[in-house]
């Protein structure tokens, strides 16, 4: 028998040790899903599509914690400003610099996470961990008053090969470990490692996560986009 969204959502939070963070990624779902599991009290909701979530946004409580969780290109920045609460896959300055603009426009300090590449797939985004270091060493950190470096964030390999994917994300955890003894960022704010989905969360969470974003193992199948 097909479970309810109460007992999927019970599930996963079993199985996350508290301290780690449930990002419910609602990509394509309705705001009505979202509002049933806002209505079981979860509200951490993580979105990739820019013009999905200012949609959704302003037809949803004001006190979910959105988390931006796609590819950010700088045109929409702006629309997100104003009440994100983490944007995770930042790779480039230029990014910052428009963060930082919107941010200040917002009288926020807006957190990001810093993606790194750590999968086989050349398909997904992020820095090297040699174009990591380089930019925790040489990016001009102090000119980004209004952001904030908050951890990373990384996507292991799409494979059934679990051996694989965990070495991924132990190889992202010592990463995680080595920019925050470098000093760039204060150690008290660079706490978060966001890594893990519904296929891989349970390696994620042994290799030291801190944020898993579950998606299809919480609201079922995603159709196709
Ligand atoms: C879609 C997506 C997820 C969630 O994937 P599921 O397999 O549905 O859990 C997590 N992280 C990112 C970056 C995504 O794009």
């Amino acid at each position: 028998m097909e479970q309810s969204l109460a007992e999927r959502y019970a599930a996963i939070k079993a199985g996350i040790p508290g301290g780690v963070t449930l990002v419910a990624v609602s990509k394509t779902r309705s705001a009505s899903e979202v509002q049933a599991l806002y209505d079981l009290g979860h509200r951490d909701f993580g979105e990739n599509y820019p013009q999905e979530l200012r949609e959704k946004q302003p037809a949803l409580p004001a006190d979910i914690r959105w988390h931006f969780i796609g590819h950010l290109q700088r045109s929409n920045v702006k629309y997100l400003a104003p009440y994100v609460h983490l944007i995770h896959g930042v790779e480039d300055e230029r990014l910052l610099d428009e963060i930082e603009k919107r941010a200040n426009a917002a009288g926020r300090v807006i957190d990001v996470l810093l993606q790194v590449h750590i999968a086989q797939e050349e398909t997904k985004h992020g820095l090297s961990p040699d174009e990591l270091r380089n930019a925790v060493r040489s990016w001009p950190w102090g000119s980004w008053p209004h952001v904030r470096v908050r951890g990373l964030m990384g996507m292991a390999t799409l494979t059934d090969d679990r051996e694989q994917v965990r070495t991924e994300f132990r190889a992202l955890h010592a990463h995680w470990s080595e920019v925050r003894n470098l000093g760039a960022f204060p150690i008290a704010e660079f706490t978060e490692l966001s890594m893990g989905m519904s296929s891989d969360a349970d390696l994620a969470v042994q290799e030291g996560s801190t944020m898993v974003r579950i998606g299809t193992a919480i609201f079922g199948d995603r159709a196709a986009r």
